[in-house]
């Protein structure tokens, strides 16, 4: 016998080793079915595998109605539409009132029992804070602390006054106005995924900027892994984790921030200062049953810092994560329940 044949007889079993290894890799890979619409201010990408049960049409006519669910609640919700629910309740004067939709209704109180909770590091009253600030960036010139106070005076959830029978607003303090967005993005993740489950879709992903939420598993085999983003090298992973049936939304200082005397100021305010956050936090992650709660809770961290763990730990089914930097070291701390994903 040559001394080649010796050889390819020799390997064989490691040949059809490999090409197995290979099958098995090819019968993993799951086609995905995929779409992105810009909303919200941001990209929205709705994933979902191409397994048993439904064809790409089916899919994708149950993408479309879940892309309709984000377009109506950003009408709904957004403060840079004069036709929205909340825009109307701006215009509100003090100890006037208003009646508004369950939907709005639910999201506010919602918003205010988070405010409670984080001891008013979360507050949708925010936005007269948030217009200075945002004076600030456009003017390039920081405002004085006397405009701050100012602006202080028209913040605070204690002074909005639901009426859940009649479904009525009133501000209790003149020049109040409402700001969803630390929280809207994630509510509209989940009507989305609300309408998908309702076509049919059990598996998938949607995801609006940090927001997102994982139906059920990537495949049989694998569940959904979702990569955390570095948050002072921009294309890099900090840490993956996996995520079922959960939503995962991260907030941070290093996407919407500006810079003025070398120093770096945030979109998230601290209510209760009225200045941006400049603590050591850098991003904050949280995993929860529902995209608006993550949202509400990622925000609330970038306030709070690592005295907002026990907090969001606290709330059933909550994991969280924050990636703190000081003197460009970066350090993350974490609820148990995140050390254990
Ligand atoms: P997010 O990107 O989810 O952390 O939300 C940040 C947005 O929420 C900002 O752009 C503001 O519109 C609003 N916001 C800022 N600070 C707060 C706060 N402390 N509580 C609630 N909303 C806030
Ligand atoms: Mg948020």
């Amino acid at each position: 016998m040559k001394i080649s044949r010796i050889i390819t007889l020799a390997s064989l079993p490691a040949i059809l080793l490999l090409a197995a290894y290979f099958y098995v890799q090819a019968m993993r890979a799951v086609r995905m079915v995929d779409a992105t619409e810009f909303c919200m201010g941001t990209v929205v990408r709705i994933k979902v595998p191409l397994v048993s049960g439904m064809d790409e049409t089916d899919i994708r006519r149950a993408m479309d109605m879940a892309f309709e669910e984000i377009a109506r609640a950003e009408s709904v919700f957004s403060i840079f539409r004069e036709d929205s629910e909340i825009s109307a309740i701006n215009r509100l004067g003090p100890g006037e009132k208003l009646n508004i939709s369950r939907e709005v209704y639910d999201l506010i109180e919602k918003s205010v029992e988070y405010s409670k909770k984080t001891q008013g590091a979360f507050d949708i009253t925010v936005k007269p804070l948030v217009d200075l600030w945002g004076r600030a960036k456009a003017d390039r010139k920081l405002p004085s602390d006397d405009e701050v106070k100012t602006a202080l005076l028209r913040v605070g959830y204690q002074y909005v006054e639901l009426d859940r029978p009649g479904l009525s607003i009133s501000f209790l303090r003149p020049g109040m106005a409402l700001d969803m967005g630390g929280v809207a993005k994630g509510y509209a993740v989940d009507m989305a995924v609300k309408s998908l489950r309702e076509s049919g879709v059990g598996n998938g992903i949607v995801s609006a900027g940090g927001d997102m939420y994982c139906l059920g598993r990537r495949s049989e085999q694998r569940p959904w892994r979702v990569g955390i983003r570095h948050p002072r090298d921009k294309g890099a992973i900090f840490k993956e984790v996996n995520v079922c049936d959960e939503a995962i939304d991260t907030s941070g200082d290093y996407e919407k921030y500006f810079i003025l005397d070398g120093r770096r100021y945030s979109h998230i305010i601290d209510p209760r200062t009225g200045y941006p956050v400049g603590g050591d936090v850098a991003s904050a992650t949280v995993i929860a049953k529902d995209s608006a709660t993550a949202d509400i809770l990622a925000t609330s961290l970038c306030v709070l810092g690592r005295g907002g763990l026990d907090i969001a730990g606290s709330v059933e089914g909550v994991h969280a994560m924050i990636i703190m930097e000081k003197n460009g070291i970066l350090k993350d701390e974490a609820t148990d329940g995140f050390k254990k994903n």
